[in-house]
């Protein structure tokens, strides 16, 4: 069984805004050809011994600058070969009627998962409830489940220049388990790096909520998380290439193996669990 690296940014870099793009730096021009070349980004793959990548798109048109746009360069990305790219998209809170867009992304798209960021979008996961600004979440959600799609939803906090943090803090999504116990929920970055205990308990409590550790350097993780051997059979990896502070795919899994956990929690994490929540082709 192969190893899947459940979040890395393949993203549209010229449909961000300045200050954002200023943090990718130098990398810019080498980044922007693996952006247009899916062949380039699964040579990186290859050399890293990694079958399988969940490719992170989601909607930002304020903080970020990314528009509905991203959806359409995620699953054109993802095409050139499904068995090894996972297309996820995004969508807004407020949008008008989820259920079709959502329908639309999938059925006719090839997104297999959807990205949410509340930090980048600015609401909290449960503004659905009563008297909260964004009722049509609830849609979002009951779209997903019923649709069997995982909703990645960044937890923890974020550098760029106008993300808000509040909207980060994992417990938000209490609500969200409990009123949609079918939706499979990733809580990416685990909380990192104020909420850690809040992301583990939320994982301990509901069987569909996934902890994903991407974006925590791996030998960081003991400190974090000094509890994750016995949260394995619910955790995932990612790498968050090429984000900041993410050099190289391959050297943050071998980062990762290096931390000595038992062959069949690696195994969990890195190989079995994926194909749990992002399904094969
Ligand atoms: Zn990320």
């Amino acid at each position: 069984m192969g190893v899947t690296d459940c979040h890395v940014h393949i993203s549209p870099v010229d449909e961000m805004r300045p200050e954002p793009l200023e943090m990718l730096g130098v990398r810019l021009s080498e980044l922007r050809s693996v952006m247009e070349n899916p062949a380039e980004f699964l040579a990186i793959l290859d050399r890293a011994d990694v079958e399988r990548a969940v490719i992170i798109n989601y909607l930002s048109p304020r903080v970020i600058g990314y528009t509905e746009r991203v959806n359409e360069f995620s699953s054109r990305y993802a095409r050139a070969d499904p068995s090894r790219l996972i297309a996820t998209g995004g969508i807004e809170p407020d949008h008008p009627d989820p259920k079709h867009e959502i329908t639309r992304l999938v059925r006719e798209m090839g997104i297999r998962a959807i990205k949410l960021h509340p930090p980048h979008q600015l609401f909290y996961p449960n503004d659905y409830l009563e008297g909260r600004p964004y009722p049509r979440l609830r849609d979002i959600y009951a779209t997903a489940e019923e649709l069997g799609v995982p909703i990645i939803f960044h937890t923890g906090t974020s550098v760029f220049p106008l993300a808000r943090n509040r909207f980060g803090e994992p417990l938000f999504l209490d609500d969200v388990a409990v009123d949609f116990p079918e939706l499979t929920i990733v809580l990416a970055h685990a909380g990192r790096p104020l909420w850690m205990e809040q992301a583990s308990f939320l994982t301990r409590r509901f069987p569909n909520v996934w902890l994903e550790l991407s974006g925590i350097p791996p030998r960081r993780l003991p400190i974090y998380l000094p509890r994750l051997a016995e949260l394995s059979s619910k955790t995932l990896f990612g790498t968050d290439w090429p984000g900041p502070g993410v050099q190289d795919l391959g050297e943050n899994f071998r980062a990762f193996r290096a931390l000595g956990l038992p062959p069949d929690v690696q195994r969990a994490i890195l190989e079995e669990n994926p194909k749990k929540v992002f399904r094969p082709e």
